[in-house]
C-alpha cells in the first residue's frame, strides 16, 4: 500500500484533474496542463534517446521559461537529477559546477549561451548542449523545438524509484563562499512542498507569478506546490517593477515570492509612478531575509498585500519558519503584528527548530540570549556531493546547524539576528547587523542598506552603514548616526556611513556582505589610533 513520494506525481495529480486548465504562460506562448504534459513527455522520450538513465545529470542554464518547467519533470520521469545553474555566475563557475557534478546534457537558454562558449573545450562529461529560446542553433548544439517534436507524447515507462533518490543538486547561492552542491531527495522536496502548500494556502483559484528564479532554492520549489494544485503559473524572465506591474494587472496574479529587495523595488516604483490597486488581485507575498517591521507596513498599507515571512536555506529544501500570525495575536494592534511578520516565526509543520547556545543546549526564551538556529526535518539535505567533511561540520548530532544566530521571545518565535560570519563584536558586545539595518531601513532616505563589522582600534570592531539614498533625497553620515543613535543602544550604532550606488547581490537579490567586508575591512585599523 504504501507509495514512494515522487516529484512527477504533481504533475500527473494536474492532468488528471485540471488537464484543460492554463498551466503556464511564457511571454507569448500559454499551455494547458495537458499540452505541458505532452512536451514533458516527448521530453524524456528526447532524453532517453540521448541515453539518459536513472541517476545522470541534465542542467539547464536558463531565466523562467517554460522549457526549464518542462525540464523538472521531463527530467524526473527517467530518475534523472537536475542541476539548475545560476544565471549569474561566470563561464569558470559553470565549468566547475558541470564538471563537478558530472553533467551529462546541458540545456542553455539562448540568449546566455555565449557563457558557455568559452569554457566548452573544458567540459569532461557533458554529451550535448541543447539551446532553447530566441535564436539559432550553432554546430556544437541542438535546438530545442526541432530536437523535441521528433518525440512521441506518449507516457514513457519510468523507472523504479525509491522516495530517497536524489532529486536534484542545487548549488548554493555562494553567500559566503564557494557554492556547495546540496543533494535534495525526492522525499525532502515532496514533503517540504506539501508543508508549503499548507502554510501558503494554495489552491486551483491561484495564479503565481515566478519571480524568484527557478534555479534558485527559494523558486525552485513553485514549479511543484503550483502545479500539484492545478495553478496557473506566469514566467518572467526580467525581474524589474516595470515588468512586474503589468503581469500582476493583466494575468490577476494572487500569489508572488520575492527577495525583500525586490519588493522594496515594487514600493518604490508604486510610490513614484502610482500603482493600480483596484486592477489587481494579490493575495499574499511572500518573502524572506528578515525584513525591519517598517517595510512590512508599508507592503501591508501602500500595496495593500498581506505579508509572509519565510526562513530557511538551500540545505533544508528550503523552509524552515513562517511568520504565521497565530488566533491568539489576531486583535493586536496592526503595529504590533508588523513586528511580529518581520520575525522568522515559528517552525514549519514537520521542522523541529530549535536554537541553543555553544553547548547545543536550549537558549532562554526571553528576547535577549543570543544562539544557533539548528534543524531536523525530513527536508534537510542527504549532503554536499563529493564533500563528506563539509557535511560533517554542518550535521552533527542528528541536527542541521545552519549558521543563523537568533533570538526567541517568550512566545517561541524565532527572530534571525544574524549570520554566525555577519555578527558584529564590538567591546565583548554582540550587534545583530539585521537590527541596524533595520532602524536605518526607517529613514526616508535611505533605499538600502548593509550593515557590516569593520576593525575598530578601541573596539575590535565597529557597525559601518553602507547606503544607496532614496532618488531625490539627501542625507548626510552624521544625520544617519545621529538618527541610528537616538533609537538604538549606543554602542550598536554605526559609527561609519558610506554611500554607494548600488549594493552586490546574489541572483536571489540577497546582498553579498562577504564582497562588501572585503572592500571595506581594513586590517591596518585595527591597529592604529
Ligand atoms: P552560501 O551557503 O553559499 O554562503 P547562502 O547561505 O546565502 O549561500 P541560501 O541557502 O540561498 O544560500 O540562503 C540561506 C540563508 O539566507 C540562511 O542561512 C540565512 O542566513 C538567510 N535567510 C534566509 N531567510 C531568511 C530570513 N527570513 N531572515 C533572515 N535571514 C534569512
Ligand atoms: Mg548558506
Amino acid at each position: 500500500l504504501y507509495v514512494p513520494l515522487l516529484l512527477s506525481q504533481f504533475l500527473d495529480r494536474a492532468v488528471k484533474l485540471y488537464g484543460k486548465k492554463t498551466a503556464l504562460i511564457d511571454d507569448g506562448k500559454s499551455f494547458t496542463y495537458e499540452e505541458v504534459n505532452d512536451r514533458v513527455n516527448q521530453l524524456s522520450h528526447g532524453l532517453r534517446h540521448l541515453g539518459v538513465t536513472k541517476g545522470d545529470r541534465v542542467a539547464y542554464l536558463a531565466p523562467n521559461s517554460s522549457e526549464m518547467f518542462e525540464g523538472f519533470y521531463g527530467v524526473f520521469q527517467l530518475g534523472a537529477i537536475i542541476v539548475p545553474l545560476n544565471t549569474r555566475l561566470i563561464p569558470s563557475d559553470y565549468a566547475y559546477i558541470l564538471n563537478h557534478s558530472e553533467t551529462k546534457i546541458l540545456f542553455v537558454d539562448h540568449e546566455l549561451l555565449q557563457h558557455i562558449e568559452p569554457i566548452r573545450d573544458q567540459l569532461k562529461t557533458v554529451e550535448r548542449i541543447i539551446v532553447h529560446g530566441q535564436g539559432e542553433a550553432n554546430d556544437w548544439t541542438i535546438s530545442y523545438e526541432a530536437w523535441l517534436s521528433r518525440f512521441e507524447k506518449t507516457p514513457v515507462d519510468r523507472p523504479e524509484m525509491d522516495e530517497r533518490d536524489i532529486a536534484t543538486l542545487l548549488y548554493t547561492s555562494g553567500t559566503t563562499g564557494k557554492p556547495k552542491g546540496v543533494m535534495l531527495s525526492h522525499r525532502s522536496n515532496y514533503l517540504h512542498a506539501l508543508t508549503t502548500m499548507h502554510h501558503l494556502r494554495i489552491s486551483d483559484r491561484d495564479t503565481f507569478l515566478h519571480i524568484l528564479p527557478m534555479f534558485h532554492v527559494n523558486g525552485w520549489g513553485s514549479p511543484f506546490y503550483y502545479t500539484a494544485n492545478g495553478a496557473t503559473q506566469v514566467c518572467l524572465r526580467r525581474v524589474r517593477p516595470e515588468d512586474i506591474f503589468p503581469k500582476i494587472y493583466k494575468y490577476k496574479v494572487t500569489v508572488m515570492h520575492m527577495a525583500p529587495t525586490v519588493l522594496n523595488s515594487l514600493l518604490q516604483y508604486a510610490a513614484t509612478y502610482g500603482y493600480k490597486k483596484q486592477e489587481q488581485d494579490i493575495r499574499i507575498v511572500v518573502a524572506g531575509s528578515a525584513p525591519p517591521p517598517a517595510f512590512v507596513k508599508r507592503v501591508e498599507e501602500e500595496l495593500e498585500w498581506e505579508f509572509i515571512q519565510v526562513y530557511g536555506m538551500t540545505e533544508a529544501s528550503p523552509l524552515i519558519t513562517t511568520s504565521i500570525i497565530r488566533d491568539t495575536q489576531l486583535k493586536l494592534p496592526k503595529e504590533e503584528k508588523y513586528r511580529l511578520k518581520a520575525k522568522a516565526g515559528y517552525e514549519f509543520i514537520g521542522s523541529d527548530v530549535r536554537v541553543v547556545n555553544e553547548y547545543g543546549e536550549d537558549i532562554a526564551h526571553n528576547g535577549q540570549e543570543i544562539g544557533e538556529i539548528i534543524v531536523r526535518s525530513n527536508t534537510v539535505m542527504e549532503g554536499y556531493l563529493n564533500n563528506q567533511q563539509g557535511t560533517d561540520e554542518v550535521i552533527r548530532d542528528g541536527y542541521y546547524h545552519t549558521g543563523d544566530m537568533a533570538i526567541v521571545d517568550e512566545e517561541g518565535n524565532i527572530e534571525v539576528a544574524d549570520r554566525k560570519k555577519d555578527i558584529i563584536i564590538s567591546g565583548g558586545e554582540n550587534i545583530s547587523s539585521i537590527e541596524v539595518e533595520g532602524v536605518l531601513y526607517d529613514h526616508p532616505a535611505v533605499l538600502e542598506v548593509a550593515v557590516i563589522s569593520v576593525p575598530h582600534a578601541k573596539w575590535g570592531e565597529t557597525p559601518q552603514a553602507i547606503v544607496v539614498k532614496r532618488e531625490g533625497h539627501e542625507v548626510t553620515e552624521e544625520e544617519l548616526i545621529a538618527f541610528s543613535r537616538s533609537r538604538l543602544a549606543h554602542f550598536k550604532a554605526p559609527t561609519k556611513v558610506v554611500f554607494t550606488n548600488e549594493l552586490p547581490k546574489t541572483a536571489s537579490g540577497k546582498i553579498q556582505k562577504v564582497h562588501l567586508r572585503k572592500e571595506y575591512w581594513n586590517e591596518k585599523e585595527k591597529f592604529v589610533n
